[in-house]
């Protein structure tokens, strides 16, 4: 049976998983992702690779490496372009220096971009038509991708929805992107732990929503999700609507709220009277499994 190592990078943990296409997953692991950070990035992550693959006895099974990262990737899946959180693999051609170091293919794509096939293919959402999808995924920044006509739409370079870096008007700092006044410096985990530390210090921010989600603070934070949001819906008259991430998933998040406050902000009568949103429960695999999937699919469209 033919494998794909699914790898999830992110600021905190690097998570592997080895995914049939069916979507099975075996041997998942997850560590800290510090050691990677530093300019020995490649190295560090080829070798983490190739004693995985030692680990399981897995030579002569893998078909390809999918490899997950926070950050904008070139359309032909290999070179990644600024990455604010692991600054050890920003600007390289990190797929093609994998694929040097483990002689695998490899592929390197938007985190986001995995979360939202897996969450297709886990709720069913595209099995019979095309569907128009949006993934929506709230955790330490904003992340969102677009699914259209049966695939990830990437655009012209790659860059298609960078939600979280649209402007906000009259905002004036500077964005970890590099940008002025980015959506994300209102809409992310980090901005909501900025929310804490002046507001709320006694309060862990794990029971930040159960303590004050009816203070006017966090009602303007969830009031303000709704406008990128909105946004994005209102250009594509989706058929669903993904609504993930940790910070979405924290304990008493004001979810009727947010959503009344996309509805009330997007066009009517359609697509607002009859949005469809999905919230899908928390997985650490996720990343890895849809990793998988897109590889999977790609190497399918190769040999055809
Ligand atoms: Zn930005």
């Amino acid at each position: 049976m033919k494998l794909v190592i699914g790898i999830d990078i992110g600021g905190t943990n690097l998570r592997f998983g080895s995914v049939t296409q069916g979507g099975t997953l075996y041997h998942f692991e997850k560590k800290y992702s510090a050691a990677l950070l530093g300019e020995h990035a490649v190295d560090n992550l080829s070798r983490e690779i190739l004693e995985y693959m030692e680990r399981y006895q897995l030579a002569g099974r893998v078909l390809a490496v999918a490899v997950g990262v926070p950050s904008m990737v070139s359309k032909d899946k290999s070179f990644v372009y600024s990455t604010p959180n692991l600054k050890g693999l920003e600007n390289i051609d990190l797929g093609h220096m994998l694929k040097e170091k483990t002689g695998l293919p490899v592929f390197v794509d938007r985190d986001v971009n995995y979360l939202l096939l897996n969450d297709i293919k886990k709720y069913g959402l595209d099995t019979k038509k095309k569907n128009t999808i949006l993934g929506m995924y709230l955790g330490t920044g904003f992340g969102n991708a677009i699914y259209i006509n049966g695939q990830i739409y990437a655009g012209k370079n790659g860059a298609a929805g960078e939600l979280g870096h649209i402007p906000f008007w009259k905002l004036d700092e500077v964005c970890a992107c590099g940008n002025i006044g980015c959506a994300e410096k209102r809409c992310s985990g980090l901005y909501l732990q900025t929310l804490r530390d002046k507001y709320f210090k006694d309060t862990d921010i794990s029971e930040i929503f159960t303590k004050h989600r009816d203070t006017p603070v966090i009602q303007e934070y969830v009031d303000m999700l709704a406008i990128p949001i909105s946004t994005e819906i209102t250009i594509l008259d989706p058929d669903y609507v993904i609504m993930g991430g940790g910070v979405m998933i924290m304990k008493d998040f004001p979810m009727t709220r947010l959503t009344e406050q996309i509805k009330r902000r997007t066009r009517h009568p359609y697509p607002s009277q009859n949005l469809e949103f999905v919230f899908p429960e928390h997985t650490h695999a996720g990343g890895v499994i849809g990793g998988a999937y897109a590889v999977f699919a790609e190497m399918q469209e190769e040999k055809n």
